[in-house]
């Protein structure tokens, strides 16, 4: 490696990183660990091409063999997904969607119809904090309070706001999503239905989630979560899509370029086409319905150790988790999971009296650990030390005027790196780690 040679600054971080995923446990759901397979055509001089343009139709010239990856990038995500359509190049997640709404949404007239980031949608399901929330009129659903998806409300709201387009899949839905039932939604009021399937899209293509291709019009997701590829994402249109509105294609292929990017990522490209040919394996199917099983059993065994979940369990890859009967705060908790090698994310439950920045639960999933080759006896362990660790967190009273809590943020934080218990759940987590070696 000349980087050792030429920048030891990062090198040395970039070893530390390595170390720190190594000895620790990710829980985090939108996380996973690639393939040396993926991460050797990420590093590779792919990355020095300039591709304005598509397959056969760049601006540049030198594509002999860039056109071929792209093609097969095309080919092996249509295959899998089973769509006749698909855009390869957008830059992540964010991109891909504002892409979608720039092509059947009008700037300022369309509304764009998602679900509210309070209750696990995503930013760009049009919040007012995200462009897609500014450029475009938006109208955003609520979950029920039990935490599921409440159709007859989403219904009523769609006849009443007639949006341009619905947008389903979400950041932190620990349940199964009914394709079907918004796709009758969609159809019923004329909308387009987009079915974003970032973080399920790996338990998708290894059928332990129904497919929304029958149902919807567009499919965007991401490539790095469940589907273990490099950051990225795909835009497909299904066969309804086609049927709704033919020019879908190419609207979609001129909002990403030239209306949102330039150049794609051609090493990207490459990348998502390894991951793609490896997510059609019997073994990816194994890993899938694995991730599923261990989040079943992480579940259980939260539930038994007192832990309120949002839903009462998971159908998925993740759980969300309401520290509020634990008398516990989800930013305080997650830190002091990471005090103990456990690293999570904090997050807001359905009606969360807490802000954004210190919500009430956290959220966790088993991707990663799945990857390693972590089972159901291990997810009980995992169990097990997050009890433990939020024992030592509960009663600690956060305070509400903002200037104390900044105080009071730096001295827990202090604190909380020290504890005794905690340090000793991360040698234990340590120990764990060793035998699961990361790809
Ligand atoms: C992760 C995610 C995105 C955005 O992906 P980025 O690559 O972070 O831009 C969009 N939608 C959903 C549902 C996601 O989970």
């Amino acid at each position: 490696m000349n980087l050792v040679k030429t920048d030891k600054e990062i090198a040395l971080l970039i070893k530390k990183e390595a170390t720190r995923q190594k000895e620790t446990i990710d829980l985090i759901p939108s996380e996973n660990h690639t393939s040396r397979a993926v991460r050797e055509a990420l590093g590779s001089v792919l990355t020095d091409k300039y591709s304005e343009g598509y397959p056969k139709k760049r601006y540049y010239q030198g594509h002999k063999y860039i056109d071929q990856i792209e093609i097969l990038a095309e080919e092996r995500a249509k295959k899998l997904f089973g769509v006749p359509y698909v855009n390869v190049q957008p830059y992540s997640g964010s991109p891909a969607n504002l892409a979608v709404y720039l092509a059947t949404c009008t700037p300022q007239k369309d509304k764009i119809m998602g679900l509210s980031l309070a209750f696990g949608g995503h930013l760009t399901h049009g919040q007012p904090q995200s462009s897609t929330g500014q450029f475009f009129k938006s109208v955003l659903y609520e979950l029920d309070k039990e935490g599921f998806l409440d159709f007859g409300a989403i219904e009523k709201l769609a006849q009443k706001e007639k949006p341009k387009i619905i947008v389903c899949g979400y950041t932190a839905y620990p349940r199964i999503i009914d394709f079907k039932r918004f796709g009758q939604i969609a159809d019923k009021v004329g909308a387009y239905l987009m079915a974003d399937i970032s973080h399920i899209a790996g338990l998708i293509v290894g059928r332990v989630h129904q497919s929304p291709v029958s149902f919807a019009h567009i499919i965007t997701t991401t490539t790095h979560k469940t589907l273990r590829g490099p950051r990225g994402a795909l835009i497909m249109v299904t066969e309804k899509g086609l049927e709704k509105n033919p020019d879908l294609p190419k609207k979609i292929d001129s909002a990403i370029i030239p209306g949102l990017q330039g150049g794609p990522h051609d090493h990207q490209t490459a990348a998502i086409a390894v991951a793609l040919a490896e997510a059609s394996t019997q073994e990816f199917k194994n890993y899938a319905a694995q991730i599923v099983k261990n989040a079943k059993r992480l579940a259980s065994s939260l539930s038994k150790a007192g832990f309120d979940l949002i839903s009462g369990g998971t159908d998925n890859h993740l759980i969300l988790i309401d520290l509020q009967n634990k008398k516990a705060n989800g930013a305080l908790a997650a830190i002091a999971l990471e005090a103990a090698g456990i690293v999570s994310n904090k997050n807001a439950v359905p009606f969360d009296p807490m802000p954004p920045f210190y919500p009430s639960g956290i959220r966790i999933g088993t991707p990663a650990v799945t990857t390693r080759g972590m089972k159901e006896k291990e997810m009980e362990k995992i169990a097990f030390w997050t009890n433990e660790v939020i024992e030592e967190v509960k009663n600690e009273k956060l305070p509400t005027d903002k200037a104390v809590r900044v105080e009071f943020m730096k001295d827990f934080r202090a604190r909380i790196t020290k504890n005794k218990k905690l340090l000793l759940i991360a040698k234990e987590v340590k120990n764990l780690t060793a035998k699961f070696p990361l790809p």
